[in-house]
């Protein structure tokens, strides 16, 4: 049970999206020490797991990545190619996109109280553009906003107050320097009753073991931390939260894992997902040849990425993890 008394935010909760602090920068969240675990704390030393971009700690099970980057290094991976206006991905990728954002906010809508809804690393504000058109308040930040939704704020998550039916981190929480204190901040947001929802990759997945330092989610720099799903369960049961619902195909990318890594194999090690997205949002250049090579590579191994998203949902150990928590509507 979370301590109330110490909660200096539980006073001002009402039902309106919170008052930000539109000057704060990203940056301004505390980096954790070079060399401590980016999730427990813990001191990394030699008993830790040391792994090409990342070492896994030994108490908790979470990796950190490391060399741990500098806000240069960082603004540097999130420049404008990551995210163009225009869009991130060719063809038909981008609508894709739409449709499952739609599809969230449609399941989370039967099982939220009444409120407004706060996305965590909101990106250009599709999900919170889905809550919108139900009627719902929703309210997204993220630090890289483009500007394009007025309902996106480019604020640091800590910074927001208030008292939220839901927080939402879609695929954030792991680009976040402090993923605990994050949870714990959005454990002091969520209404009693309200709902938590957290997805993330599963660095304890089977395509994270069989990919190894190709697999398409340990995506360094970007992603600070590399959660296995006891870490992040524990801790969001430790905040007074009861997990309704786990699921290791609703977080998306679990088939495309598959796919990024059997094509990562071929010769040239061709990045799928560099090849899908738009010209200008592509990291490296990659020729009409290259793409076609790495598309027809993709055909060839679906077969056996559905082989290997059937066995990694079978056995609870997809390539991502999709939770959904309840705060307990009492507090004692
Ligand atoms: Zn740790």
């Amino acid at each position: 049970m979370r301590k109330q008394g110490a909660d200096p935010l539980s006073s001002s909760r009402t039902d309106s999206p919170a008052a930000v602090n539109p000057a704060v920068a990203y940056a301004r969240t505390p980096a954790p020490a070079a060399d401590e675990c980016a999730w427990c704390g813990h001191r990394l030393g030699a008993e830790d797991e040391h792994l090409p971009g990342r070492i896994r700690c030994a108490r908790c099970g979470v990796a950190t990545t490391s060399p741990w980057p500098t806000d240069e290094q960082l603004a540097e991976a999130y420049a404008v190619w990551y995210r163009p206006s225009a869009g991130r991905f060719s063809g038909v990728g981008d609508a894709v996109l739409k449709r499952t954002r739609s599809a969230l906010a449609n399941r989370l809508q039967r099982v939220l109280p009444r409120g407004p809804v706060l996305d965590v690393g909101a990106g250009d504000g599709t999900l919170v553009a889905a809550f919108r058109r139900h009627g719902r308040e929703a309210v997204g930040v993220d630090p890289y906003a483009s500007g394009d939704s007025p309902h996106v704020r480019a604020v640091d998550f800590e910074e927001m107050t208030g008292g939220w039916s839901a927080v939402i981190f879609w695929h954030s929480l792991e680009h976040l320097r402090r993923p605990v204190r994050a949870l714990r901040h959005a454990a002091d947001l969520v209404v009693p009753g309200g709902v938590l929802v957290v997805a993330v990759p599963n660095a304890a997945s089977l395509q994270a073991r069989l990919f190894g330092d190709r697999w398409l989610a340990l995506d360094l720099p970007r992603h600070l931390v590399h959660i296995s799903p006891p870490a992040l369960l524990s801790e969001i049961e430790a905040l007074g939260f009861r997990v309704e619902r786990v699921s290791y195909l609703r977080g998306g990318q679990v088939l495309f894992g598959w796919l990024h890594g059997f094509v990562g194999r071929l010769p040239g090690h061709p990045d799928l997902y560099d090849t899908i997205r738009r010209n200008e949002a592509r990291q490296a250049a990659q020729s009409p040849a290259f793409r076609l090579y790495a598309l027809a590579g993709a055909v060839a191994a679906l077969p056996l990425s559905l082989v290997g998203t059937a066995i990694e949902v079978a056995t609870r150990s997809g390539g991502t993890i999709y939770v959904e928590a309840r705060r307990e509507a009492k507090t004692s």
